[in-house]
């Protein structure tokens, strides 16, 4: 019983819920190319979510991590390990940060980094707790995460929740200077909102809240978890827009796919989490950090970074030629390889729709909400499979127009 075949039916057998996955079940992958388990291929223009940005089974991760299977997986706290430290001396050497705290997920890298900013504040003024985020935002699913992210179907029955959250509309200069005061400890943003419908930040508004946090002495924590480790274009999408952050939290393509999170800030704020505060069992265990080290080598070269600005105008120029035809998108944005094509009004509600059919044409794409089809190419993804994978999204599109042509007669 144990041993027989799994399929996506044993999901609904045996699993929580709280997922609705796709019909096919992926089983094995190579650069930009999955197979599901009946060796039907995809294109992948998903990487997870953002993730595995390097592509699958890259040969030099895998080398790594096979190096490091053989040598050490864990050890406690109690010890620190030469992959860790490795991994932390090349992000204080390539960023603005000066001390890093590892840990597993995005989520857990913005609850530390939540944690601290509430840690260094209490040791100024007991009374400065609250924390600013934005509307549509997306920082986790722990309840301190999700509380401070903005979307309220999140929260919806896991109260009561954490206090002193405020949340105001995104790239709002006006709502940010009427929110951010002296009881303001942390100003929490991803430079391009992710799951809320692939946003960049205005460049304005971000250098307002450094200036408004700088006024009030709360500190900017910017969430690259989705756009940061190359995506932007840059190793971090902080250096794009030229605003330095105080704490920045780092995860999904920082382990290719092994699970890791971090934590990124300044000596002076650091200092606060002092022995005891904070911690966790697997946080910047060996092997992930053996292989986040060398995704950071990687993603960190001239040609790497120089490859997701050249791949960015190959995808955004043939979303807009398939868009010149068939009239489906309103906007085409985002920054490097995050982009989000948003749905005229006439197809709104269906960017799952456009997912689910270009599965059927072997194209494995993302939604970022009901409105927006978002896809997240590999930074090395090949020009062949970038075209190949447009091609399909096209035939994709053609076939849906079609059924909505049919559906509704003129
Ligand atoms: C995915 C994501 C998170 C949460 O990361 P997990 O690893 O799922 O906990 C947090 N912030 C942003 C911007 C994300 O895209």
């Amino acid at each position: 019983m144990s041993n027989a075949p799994v399929n996506r039916q044993t999901f609904d057998e045996v699993m929580v819920p709280n997922y609705a996955p796709a019909a096919f079940i992926p089983v094995s992958g190579q650069g930009s190319r999955l197979k599901d388990q009946d060796g039907k291929e995809y294109i992948d223009f998903a990487c997870g979510i953002a993730v595995t940005s390097l592509g699958h089974s890259h040969p030099e991760l895998t080398a790594v991590l096979h190096e490091q299977v053989d040598r050490l997986w864990h050890l406690s706290n109690t010890f620190t390990n030469e992959p860790a430290l490795r991994l932390a001396r090349r992000l204080t050497e390539t960023t603005f940060a000066e001390r890093v705290f590892f840990c597993n997920s995005g989520a857990e890298a913005n609850e530390a980094a939540l944690k601290l900013a509430r840690r260094y504040a209490a040791t100024q003024n007991a009374d400065k707790t609250q924390i600013v985020s934005c509307k549509q935002a997306f920082h986790g699913r722990t309840l301190f995460t999700v509380s401070v992210g903005g979307q309220p179907k999140y929260t919806e029955g896991f109260g009561p929740l954490p206090g002193n959250l405020a949340h105001i509309p995104f790239n709002d200069i006006a709502a940010a200077e009427a929110t951010i005061h002296w009881g303001t400890c942390a100003v929490i943003v991803e430079p391009v909102q992710g799951e809320g419908g692939v946003m960049p930040a205005n460049k304005a508004y971000l250098q307002k809240l450094r200036e408004l946090c700088d006024k009030h002495g709360a500190l900017l924590i910017f969430d690259e978890v989705q756009i940061g480790v190359g995506r932007s274009g840059s190793l971090f999408s902080y250096m794009e827009y030229g605003v330095t952050p105080d704490i920045l939290t780092s995860a999904k393509a920082l382990g290719n796919g092994m699970p890791i999170g971090a934590m990124l800030t300044t000596s002076k704020i650091a200092a606060s989490f002092v022995v005891g505060t904070h911690g966790s069992t697997y946080g910047g265990n060996p092997l992930v950090c053996a292989v986040a080290d060398k995704v950071i080598e990687l993603v960190s070269k001239p040609e790497t970074l120089a490859g997701v600005k050249q791949r960015h105008d190959w995808l955004v120029d043939g979303l807009k030629a398939i868009n010149a035809k068939y009239h489906i998108f309103e906007d085409i944005r985002g920054q490097g390889l995050l982009i989000g094509a948003e749905l005229v009004p006439a197809l709104h509600g269906k960017s799952k729709d456009f997912v689910n059919a270009a599965a059927r044409h072997g194209l494995v794409a993302l939604v970022a909400g009901v409105n927006v089809v978002r896809l997240a190419p590999s930074l090395i993804i090949s020009q062949a499979d970038l075209v190949e994978g447009l091609q399909r999204f096209e035939a994709a599109v053609a076939e849906l127009t079609q059924q909505v042509k049919t559906a509704q007669p003129a």
